[in-house]
Protein backbone atom coordinates (compact mmCIF):
# COMPACT_ATOMS: atom_id res chain seq x y z
CA UNK A 1 0.00 0.00 0.00
CA UNK A 2 1.34 3.84 -0.80
CA UNK A 3 -1.28 5.63 1.48
CA UNK A 4 1.81 7.08 3.08
CA UNK A 5 3.17 8.57 -0.37
CA UNK A 6 -0.27 10.78 -0.92
CA UNK A 7 0.35 14.71 -0.75
CA UNK A 8 -0.42 16.57 1.95
CA UNK A 9 -3.57 17.78 0.10
CA UNK A 10 -5.21 14.22 0.45
CA UNK A 11 -5.55 14.87 4.22
CA UNK A 12 -7.79 17.25 3.54
CA UNK A 13 -10.04 15.85 1.21
CA UNK A 14 -13.02 14.22 2.94
CA UNK A 15 -16.13 12.14 2.22
CA UNK A 16 -19.11 14.81 1.70
CA UNK A 17 -22.18 14.42 4.61
CA UNK A 18 -24.15 14.42 2.01
CA UNK A 19 -23.05 11.27 -0.63
CA UNK A 20 -22.69 9.16 2.55
CA UNK A 21 -26.06 10.18 3.42
CA UNK A 22 -27.55 10.20 0.15
CA UNK A 23 -26.31 6.27 0.25
CA UNK A 24 -29.21 5.59 3.01
CA UNK A 25 -32.59 6.96 0.66
CA UNK A 26 -33.07 3.66 -0.78
CA UNK A 27 -35.17 2.66 1.91
CA UNK A 28 -38.63 2.61 1.20
CA UNK A 29 -40.76 5.25 2.30
CA UNK A 30 -38.45 7.49 3.33
CA UNK A 31 -39.19 11.59 2.43
CA UNK A 32 -36.16 12.78 1.43
CA UNK A 33 -35.35 16.74 1.48
CA UNK A 34 -31.05 16.08 1.33
CA UNK A 35 -30.00 16.05 -2.22
CA UNK A 36 -30.03 19.58 -4.12
CA UNK A 37 -30.88 17.57 -7.10
CA UNK A 38 -33.24 18.62 -10.07
CA UNK A 39 -36.46 16.80 -10.59
CA UNK A 40 -35.74 13.81 -13.44
CA UNK A 41 -39.43 14.48 -14.44
CA UNK A 42 -38.89 17.85 -15.49
CA UNK A 43 -35.80 17.20 -18.08
CA UNK A 44 -36.32 17.86 -21.61
CA UNK A 45 -35.67 14.06 -22.14
CA UNK A 46 -37.25 13.76 -25.39
CA UNK A 47 -35.98 17.23 -26.79
CA UNK A 48 -32.36 15.29 -26.10
CA UNK A 49 -32.92 12.32 -27.54
CA UNK A 50 -33.41 14.23 -30.72
CA UNK A 51 -30.34 16.32 -30.42
CA UNK A 52 -28.65 13.71 -29.70
CA UNK A 53 -29.68 11.64 -32.59
CA UNK A 54 -29.50 14.97 -34.58
CA UNK A 55 -25.19 15.51 -34.00
CA UNK A 56 -24.49 11.71 -34.44
CA UNK A 57 -26.70 11.68 -37.86
CA UNK A 58 -24.51 15.27 -38.74
CA UNK A 59 -21.17 12.95 -38.76
CA UNK A 60 -18.42 11.74 -36.74
CA UNK A 61 -17.32 14.91 -35.02
CA UNK A 62 -19.96 14.46 -32.43
CA UNK A 63 -17.49 11.38 -31.21
CA UNK A 64 -14.02 13.37 -32.26
CA UNK A 65 -11.92 15.33 -30.11
CA UNK A 66 -12.33 18.84 -29.84
CA UNK A 67 -11.08 22.48 -28.83
CA UNK A 68 -10.55 23.02 -24.98
CA UNK A 69 -12.53 26.22 -25.55
CA UNK A 70 -15.75 24.79 -26.03
CA UNK A 71 -18.14 23.99 -28.84
CA UNK A 72 -18.27 27.16 -30.82
CA UNK A 73 -21.97 27.48 -31.72
CA UNK A 74 -22.92 26.57 -27.98
CA UNK A 75 -20.29 29.49 -26.90
CA UNK A 76 -22.69 31.76 -29.47
CA UNK A 77 -25.79 30.91 -27.52
CA UNK A 78 -24.35 31.69 -23.83
CA UNK A 79 -22.65 35.24 -25.59
CA UNK A 80 -26.61 36.07 -26.68
CA UNK A 81 -27.75 33.81 -23.18
CA UNK A 82 -25.19 36.43 -21.03
CA UNK A 83 -26.42 39.52 -23.23
CA UNK A 84 -29.92 38.91 -21.66
CA UNK A 85 -28.98 38.44 -18.00
CA UNK A 86 -26.90 41.96 -18.75
CA UNK A 87 -23.50 40.73 -19.66
CA UNK A 88 -21.84 41.94 -22.82
CA UNK A 89 -19.29 39.68 -23.83
CA UNK A 90 -17.82 37.61 -27.10
CA UNK A 91 -17.43 33.92 -27.86
CA UNK A 92 -13.38 34.80 -26.54
CA UNK A 93 -14.71 35.13 -23.34
CA UNK A 94 -16.09 32.38 -22.48
CA UNK A 95 -14.83 28.41 -21.84
CA UNK A 96 -16.76 25.76 -21.76
CA UNK A 97 -16.14 23.20 -18.32
CA UNK A 98 -17.65 19.97 -17.36
CA UNK A 99 -20.45 21.53 -14.79
CA UNK A 100 -19.68 24.64 -12.70
CA UNK A 101 -18.05 22.53 -10.43
CA UNK A 102 -15.17 22.17 -12.64
CA UNK A 103 -14.66 25.47 -13.37
CA UNK A 104 -14.27 25.60 -9.42
CA UNK A 105 -11.66 23.23 -9.53
CA UNK A 106 -9.83 25.17 -11.98
CA UNK A 107 -10.30 28.18 -10.19
CA UNK A 108 -8.88 27.01 -7.46
CA UNK A 109 -5.90 25.79 -9.08
CA UNK A 110 -4.95 28.88 -10.97
CA UNK A 111 -5.29 31.17 -7.49
CA UNK A 112 -4.59 29.33 -4.92
CA UNK A 113 -1.08 28.82 -3.55
CA UNK A 114 -1.10 27.18 -0.27
CA UNK A 115 -1.64 29.35 2.85
CA UNK A 116 -3.36 32.19 0.06
CA UNK A 117 -6.99 32.86 1.88
CA UNK A 118 -10.35 32.55 -0.17
CA UNK A 119 -13.13 34.61 1.43
CA UNK A 120 -15.85 32.59 1.18
CA UNK A 121 -19.89 32.89 2.24
CA UNK A 122 -20.16 30.97 6.04
CA UNK A 123 -22.22 28.89 5.23
CA UNK A 124 -21.22 28.54 1.39
CA UNK A 125 -22.00 25.64 -1.10
CA UNK A 126 -20.01 22.78 0.18
CA UNK A 127 -18.69 22.10 -3.06
CA UNK A 128 -16.97 25.06 -3.48
CA UNK A 129 -15.48 24.02 -0.23
CA UNK A 130 -14.46 21.14 -1.13
CA UNK A 131 -13.06 22.45 -5.00
CA UNK A 132 -10.71 25.26 -3.60
CA UNK A 133 -9.27 22.98 -0.60
CA UNK A 134 -7.66 20.70 -2.38
CA UNK A 135 -5.48 23.45 -3.32
CA UNK A 136 -4.58 24.07 0.73
CA UNK A 137 -5.94 27.97 1.35
CA UNK A 138 -7.29 29.48 4.33
CA UNK A 139 -10.22 30.50 4.49
CA UNK A 140 -12.07 33.63 5.80
CA UNK A 141 -15.59 34.66 6.44
CA UNK A 142 -16.87 36.94 3.19
CA UNK A 143 -20.28 38.16 5.01
CA UNK A 144 -23.04 39.74 2.80
CA UNK A 145 -26.20 39.59 5.11
CA UNK A 146 -28.28 37.79 2.23
CA UNK A 147 -31.48 40.22 1.68
CA UNK A 148 -30.73 42.27 4.51
CA UNK A 149 -28.44 44.78 2.78
CA UNK A 150 -25.59 45.25 5.02
CA UNK A 151 -22.02 43.86 4.57
CA UNK A 152 -19.26 43.25 6.94
CA UNK A 153 -16.33 41.52 6.22
CA UNK A 154 -13.80 40.16 8.88
CA UNK A 155 -9.79 40.74 8.14
CA UNK A 156 -8.01 38.06 6.95
CA UNK A 157 -4.95 36.53 9.71
CA UNK A 158 -2.13 35.34 8.29
CA UNK A 159 0.40 35.35 5.54
CA UNK A 160 -1.14 34.26 2.73
CA UNK A 161 -2.41 37.00 -0.18
CA UNK A 162 -5.97 36.93 -0.09
CA UNK A 163 -7.01 35.91 -3.72
CA UNK A 164 -10.44 36.08 -4.52
CA UNK A 165 -14.24 35.88 -2.88
CA UNK A 166 -16.78 33.48 -4.06
CA UNK A 167 -20.19 33.64 -3.67
CA UNK A 168 -23.91 32.31 -5.08
CA UNK A 169 -25.23 35.95 -5.32
CA UNK A 170 -28.54 34.23 -6.04
CA UNK A 171 -30.49 31.78 -4.04
CA UNK A 172 -27.59 30.40 -2.60
CA UNK A 173 -26.58 26.66 -1.62
CA UNK A 174 -27.50 26.71 0.95
CA UNK A 175 -29.72 29.20 2.25
CA UNK A 176 -31.68 30.05 -0.46
CA UNK A 177 -30.58 33.69 0.31
CA UNK A 178 -29.71 36.26 -2.32
CA UNK A 179 -27.74 39.30 -2.37
CA UNK A 180 -29.43 42.56 -2.88
CA UNK A 181 -27.95 45.50 -4.78
CA UNK A 182 -26.01 46.83 -1.85
CA UNK A 183 -24.26 43.91 -1.10
CA UNK A 184 -23.14 42.70 -4.44
CA UNK A 185 -21.30 47.00 -5.43
CA UNK A 186 -20.18 46.66 -1.28
CA UNK A 187 -18.67 43.39 -2.81
CA UNK A 188 -17.06 44.85 -5.85
CA UNK A 189 -15.89 48.12 -3.56
CA UNK A 190 -14.02 45.24 -1.08
CA UNK A 191 -12.35 43.71 -4.42
CA UNK A 192 -10.80 46.60 -5.35
CA UNK A 193 -10.31 47.70 -2.62
CA UNK A 194 -8.24 44.42 -1.74
CA UNK A 195 -7.71 43.40 -5.69
CA UNK A 196 -9.10 39.94 -5.53
CA UNK A 197 -10.53 38.40 -8.12
CA UNK A 198 -14.71 37.45 -7.80
CA UNK A 199 -16.00 34.54 -8.24
CA UNK A 200 -20.03 34.33 -9.31
CA UNK A 201 -21.10 31.12 -9.05
CA UNK A 202 -24.72 31.72 -11.00
CA UNK A 203 -25.78 27.75 -11.16
CA UNK A 204 -29.69 29.01 -9.89
CA UNK A 205 -29.30 32.26 -11.57
CA UNK A 206 -32.82 31.28 -13.86
CA UNK A 207 -35.10 29.65 -11.28
CA UNK A 208 -36.36 33.01 -10.14
CA UNK A 209 -40.04 32.13 -8.82
CA UNK A 210 -40.32 36.01 -7.15
CA UNK A 211 -39.28 39.32 -7.35
CA UNK A 212 -36.70 40.86 -9.99
CA UNK A 213 -33.69 39.45 -11.58
CA UNK A 214 -30.90 41.32 -10.00
CA UNK A 215 -27.86 42.26 -12.71
CA UNK A 216 -25.19 39.42 -11.92
CA UNK A 217 -22.22 40.84 -9.95
CA UNK A 218 -20.27 40.59 -13.44
CA UNK A 219 -22.69 42.78 -15.14
CA UNK A 220 -22.98 45.47 -12.32
CA UNK A 221 -18.53 45.94 -12.39
CA UNK A 222 -18.76 46.00 -16.71
CA UNK A 223 -21.57 48.78 -15.93
CA UNK A 224 -18.52 50.39 -13.86
CA UNK A 225 -15.64 49.62 -15.66
CA UNK A 226 -17.45 49.79 -19.53
CA UNK A 227 -15.64 46.62 -20.76
CA UNK A 228 -15.24 42.87 -19.63
CA UNK A 229 -11.52 43.02 -20.07
CA UNK A 230 -11.10 45.62 -17.07
CA UNK A 231 -13.63 43.22 -14.77
CA UNK A 232 -12.16 41.00 -12.24
CA UNK A 233 -15.38 39.25 -11.76
CA UNK A 234 -15.46 35.81 -13.23
CA UNK A 235 -18.86 34.53 -13.70
CA UNK A 236 -19.52 30.83 -13.40
CA UNK A 237 -22.83 29.22 -15.24
CA UNK A 238 -24.04 26.05 -15.40
CA UNK A 239 -26.95 23.66 -17.33
CA UNK A 240 -27.43 21.36 -14.53
CA UNK A 241 -30.04 23.59 -12.96
CA UNK A 242 -32.00 24.11 -15.59
CA UNK A 243 -31.86 21.27 -19.09
CA UNK A 244 -29.49 18.34 -17.13
CA UNK A 245 -26.90 17.62 -14.80
CA UNK A 246 -25.66 14.74 -15.70
CA UNK A 247 -24.57 15.47 -19.18
CA UNK A 248 -22.43 17.99 -16.50
CA UNK A 249 -21.98 21.12 -19.40
CA UNK A 250 -20.94 24.33 -17.42
CA UNK A 251 -19.56 27.46 -18.92
CA UNK A 252 -17.30 29.99 -17.52
CA UNK A 253 -17.13 33.91 -18.67
CA UNK A 254 -13.79 36.16 -18.07
CA UNK A 255 -11.85 39.15 -19.28
CA UNK A 256 -9.81 37.02 -21.93
CA UNK A 257 -6.62 36.43 -20.07
CA UNK A 258 -7.91 34.66 -17.27
CA UNK A 259 -9.94 32.71 -20.20
CA UNK A 260 -6.56 31.34 -21.75
CA UNK A 261 -5.19 30.78 -18.58
CA UNK A 262 -8.04 28.30 -18.03
CA UNK A 263 -8.06 27.10 -21.33
CA UNK A 264 -4.57 25.95 -20.42
CA UNK A 265 -5.86 24.35 -16.89
CA UNK A 266 -7.87 22.97 -19.37
CA UNK A 267 -5.90 21.17 -21.53
CA UNK A 268 -3.65 19.94 -19.11
CA UNK A 269 -6.62 18.42 -16.89
CA UNK A 270 -9.16 16.71 -19.70
CA UNK A 271 -8.32 18.13 -23.12
CA UNK A 272 -11.99 19.36 -23.10
CA UNK A 273 -15.73 18.66 -22.43
CA UNK A 274 -17.38 15.91 -24.18
CA UNK A 275 -18.07 16.96 -27.96
CA UNK A 276 -21.54 15.33 -28.11
CA UNK A 277 -22.51 16.34 -24.45
CA UNK A 278 -22.05 20.44 -25.72
CA UNK A 279 -23.62 19.91 -28.98
CA UNK A 280 -26.55 18.35 -27.40
CA UNK A 281 -26.97 20.92 -25.15
CA UNK A 282 -26.37 23.41 -27.70
CA UNK A 283 -29.48 22.57 -29.21
CA UNK A 284 -31.64 21.90 -26.65
CA UNK A 285 -30.53 25.50 -25.35
CA UNK A 286 -31.42 27.11 -28.42
CA UNK A 287 -34.93 25.46 -29.26
CA UNK A 288 -36.07 25.11 -25.69
CA UNK A 289 -34.57 26.55 -22.90
CA UNK A 290 -37.11 29.77 -23.09
CA UNK A 291 -40.02 28.22 -22.96
CA UNK A 292 -38.21 25.44 -20.84
CA UNK A 293 -37.88 27.48 -17.43
CA UNK A 294 -41.16 29.10 -17.19
CA UNK A 295 -41.96 25.43 -16.60
CA UNK A 296 -38.97 25.08 -14.06
CA UNK A 297 -40.01 28.40 -12.43
CA UNK A 298 -43.75 27.30 -12.04
CA UNK A 299 -42.74 23.56 -11.19
CA UNK A 300 -40.14 24.50 -8.33
CA UNK A 301 -41.96 27.72 -7.06
CA UNK A 302 -44.88 25.83 -6.24
CA UNK A 303 -43.08 23.56 -3.90
CA UNK A 304 -41.16 26.05 -2.51
CA UNK A 305 -45.28 27.65 -1.42
CA UNK A 306 -46.06 24.20 -0.56
CA UNK A 307 -42.61 24.23 1.55
CA UNK A 308 -43.21 27.50 2.99
CA UNK A 309 -46.59 27.11 4.03
CA UNK A 310 -45.78 23.65 5.74
CA UNK A 311 -43.09 25.13 8.06
CA UNK A 312 -45.17 27.70 9.01
CA UNK A 313 -48.14 25.72 10.58
CA UNK A 314 -45.54 22.65 11.85
CA UNK A 315 -42.76 24.65 13.24
CA UNK A 316 -42.41 24.98 17.09
CA UNK A 317 -41.31 28.47 18.03
CA UNK A 318 -37.63 29.59 18.63
CA UNK A 319 -37.20 27.77 14.32
CA UNK A 320 -36.61 30.06 12.10
CA UNK A 321 -36.14 29.45 8.36
CA UNK A 322 -35.21 31.64 5.19
CA UNK A 323 -37.73 32.41 2.82
CA UNK A 324 -36.01 32.03 -0.94
CA UNK A 325 -36.97 33.97 -3.97
CA UNK A 326 -35.87 30.93 -6.32
CA UNK A 327 -33.71 27.97 -6.46
CA UNK A 328 -33.88 24.70 -4.22
CA UNK A 329 -33.11 25.24 -0.94
CA UNK A 330 -34.38 26.55 2.59
CA UNK A 331 -32.11 27.30 5.33
CA UNK A 332 -33.50 26.33 8.89
CA UNK A 333 -32.01 27.58 12.02
CA UNK A 334 -32.60 25.60 15.26
CA UNK A 335 -32.98 26.98 18.35
CA UNK A 336 -29.40 27.22 20.58
CA UNK A 337 -28.03 24.22 22.01
CA UNK A 338 -30.17 21.55 19.26
CA UNK A 339 -27.72 20.00 17.07
CA UNK A 340 -29.09 18.79 13.21
CA UNK A 341 -26.87 16.03 12.69
CA UNK A 342 -28.57 14.22 16.02
CA UNK A 343 -31.77 15.36 14.31
CA UNK A 344 -31.23 13.65 10.88
CA UNK A 345 -30.50 10.74 12.98
CA UNK A 346 -33.74 10.82 14.79
CA UNK A 347 -35.71 12.00 12.23
CA UNK A 348 -34.14 9.12 9.68
CA UNK A 349 -34.88 6.45 12.22
CA UNK A 350 -38.32 7.96 13.59
CA UNK A 351 -40.20 9.11 10.86
CA UNK A 352 -37.94 8.35 7.81
CA UNK A 353 -36.79 11.80 7.01
CA UNK A 354 -33.69 13.10 5.58
CA UNK A 355 -31.90 16.42 5.02
CA UNK A 356 -28.80 17.92 5.59
CA UNK A 357 -27.19 19.16 8.66
CA UNK A 358 -25.92 22.65 8.01
CA UNK A 359 -22.43 21.98 9.55
CA UNK A 360 -21.05 20.62 6.38
CA UNK A 361 -21.44 23.88 4.82
CA UNK A 362 -19.13 26.14 7.19
CA UNK A 363 -15.46 25.80 6.63
CA UNK A 364 -15.08 25.81 10.42
CA UNK A 365 -17.38 22.55 10.92
CA UNK A 366 -19.43 25.19 13.17
CA UNK A 367 -23.50 25.72 12.45
CA UNK A 368 -24.31 22.81 14.18
CA UNK A 369 -27.77 24.01 14.90
CA UNK A 370 -28.55 24.45 11.80
CA UNK A 371 -30.22 22.48 8.70
CA UNK A 372 -30.86 22.34 4.98
CA UNK A 373 -33.94 21.28 3.07
CA UNK A 374 -34.36 21.15 -0.49
CA UNK A 375 -37.65 21.12 -2.01
CA UNK A 376 -36.43 20.56 -5.72
CA UNK A 377 -37.70 16.82 -6.27
CA UNK A 378 -40.15 16.18 -4.14
CA UNK A 379 -44.26 17.29 -5.11
CA UNK A 380 -46.16 19.21 -2.81
CA UNK A 381 -48.05 16.47 -1.20
CA UNK A 382 -44.49 14.69 -0.25
CA UNK A 383 -43.15 18.00 0.64
CA UNK A 384 -46.44 18.91 3.22
CA UNK A 385 -45.88 15.36 4.51
CA UNK A 386 -42.07 15.83 4.78
CA UNK A 387 -42.44 18.87 6.86
CA UNK A 388 -44.84 17.86 9.22
CA UNK A 389 -42.82 15.09 10.09
CA UNK A 390 -40.39 17.18 10.84
CA UNK A 391 -42.21 19.49 13.28
CA UNK A 392 -43.02 16.05 15.19
CA UNK A 393 -39.07 15.22 15.49
CA UNK A 394 -38.57 18.34 16.53
CA UNK A 395 -41.03 18.44 19.19
CA UNK A 396 -40.48 14.95 20.31
N1 LIG B 1 -22.52 25.69 -7.56
C1 LIG B 1 -23.55 25.48 -6.73
C2 LIG B 1 -23.96 26.58 -5.81
C3 LIG B 1 -24.19 24.23 -6.70
O1 LIG B 1 -25.19 24.03 -5.85
C4 LIG B 1 -23.75 23.21 -7.58
C5 LIG B 1 -24.38 21.84 -7.63
N2 LIG B 1 -25.07 21.40 -6.56
C6 LIG B 1 -22.68 23.50 -8.42
C7 LIG B 1 -22.10 24.75 -8.40
C8 LIG B 1 -22.11 22.47 -9.35
O2 LIG B 1 -22.99 22.18 -10.35
P1 LIG B 1 -22.56 21.56 -11.74
O3 LIG B 1 -21.14 21.12 -11.65
O4 LIG B 1 -23.47 20.44 -11.96
O5 LIG B 1 -22.72 22.68 -12.72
Amino acid sequence: MTQNLFATRASRMKASEIRELLKLLDQPGIISFAGGIPDPNLFPTEAFAQACQAALNAGPQALQYSVSEGYGPLREWLVQHMREIGVDCSVDNILITSGSQQALDYLGKLYLSPGDTALIGWPTYLGAINAFDAYEPRFDRLMLNGNRGAAEYSEAAGEGAVKFAYLSPDFANPTGETVDLRGREYLLDLADDLNIAVIEDGAYQALRYEGDAIPPVLSLEQARKGSIEACRTIYCGSFSKTLSPGLRVGWVVAAKPIISQLVLVKQAADLHSPTLNQMAVEQVARTHFATHIPLLRKAYGARRDAMLEALQQNMPDGVQWTHPQGGMFIWVTLPTGMNGADLLARALDTVKLAFVPGRAFFADGSGANTIRLSFSNSDEDTIREGIRRLGIVLRA
